[in-house]
């Protein structure tokens, strides 16, 4: 994103809607954005505050674009034309089938509005997974974006670019979930953004959670809330359902 210094009256207008606080007035008056710190959210523009149409959404190029397609739900990432920076299949699994019962997965997010992440911090956790012999989910759009799936390293071109948020999903044996969640809380030491875990699975005929009573013994309580997509998917084939 940039402003047209010509058209902007230094209002100042746009300043409070962005997710970044990369818009900021400059000694003298006039209101200019960190170049490195927009997250190409279109956040700014989109709220339509400026008088004068100063805020202009300039063509991206690589690796620029990672910026937006993971930070503006209205771009769609280069190979799965999807939208979002997480994983469809892991909230529609009742149609993919992805987890079955009594597997186990994770999903670690990384930024938020406010601070974001740069794809160099991603990384940190990527190798870790890799380094565990986890295999980094390809349906994920960060997928896209691994030079090397064996050692979990991006590609070197994106490592600096910030984005609002991304996520790293990995599928692993229940058993082992104690040492990658202890993994993970090592490396998180060593990143400059705030990271949330969410453990995949299915609920068992009770609506419970397997394994949850394994999860708390480490220390990992569920905070109780929960996201439901009713009624958009269909169970791809009931008989295969049953695990032996
Ligand atoms: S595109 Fe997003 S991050 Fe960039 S200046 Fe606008 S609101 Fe801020
Ligand atoms: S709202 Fe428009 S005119 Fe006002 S400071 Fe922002 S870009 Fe400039």
């Amino acid at each position: 994103m940039q402003i047209n210094q010509e058209l902007c009256i230094g209002c100042q207008a746009c300043i409070p809607f962005c997710t970044m606080a990369a818009i900021r007035a400059e000694d003298g008056g006039s209101v200019d954005i960190d170049f490195d710190e927009c997250v190409e959210c279109g956040v700014c523009q989109k709220m339509n505050v400026c008088p004068v149409d100063a805020l202009v959404q300039n063509e991206l190029e690589y690796p620029r674009t990672v910026r937006s397609t993971f930070s503006n739900p209205e771009k769609p990432h280069a190979r799965t034309k999807r939208h979002g920076r997480g994983t469809e299949e892991m909230k529609t699994n009742d149609v993919t089938d992805r987890y079955r019962m009594g597997e186990i997965g994770l999903c670690i997010e990384m930024g938020r509005p406010g601070i974001g992440v740069r794809l160099r911090d991603v990384e940190k956790i990527s190798t870790v997974m890799a380094s565990l012999g986890l295999e980094l989910e390809e349906c994920n759009p960060l997928f896209d974006h691994v030079a090397d799936v064996k050692t979990g390293k991006l590609h070197q071109a994106v490592l600096n670019e910030k984005v609002m948020s991304a996520i790293i999903e990995v599928k692993q044996a229940p058993d082992a979930v104690a040492l990658v969640l202890d993994s993970l809380k090592q490396a998180a030491q060593g990143i400059d953004t705030v990271m949330t875990i969410s453990v995949i699975c299915r609920v068992d005929d009770n609506g419970e959670i397997p394994d949850y009573e394994r999860l708390k013994r480490y220390g990992y309580i569920s905070n109780g809330h929960a996201k439901v997509n009713l009624g958009l998917g269909r169970v791809s084939d009931p008989q295969e359902e049953v695990v032996s």
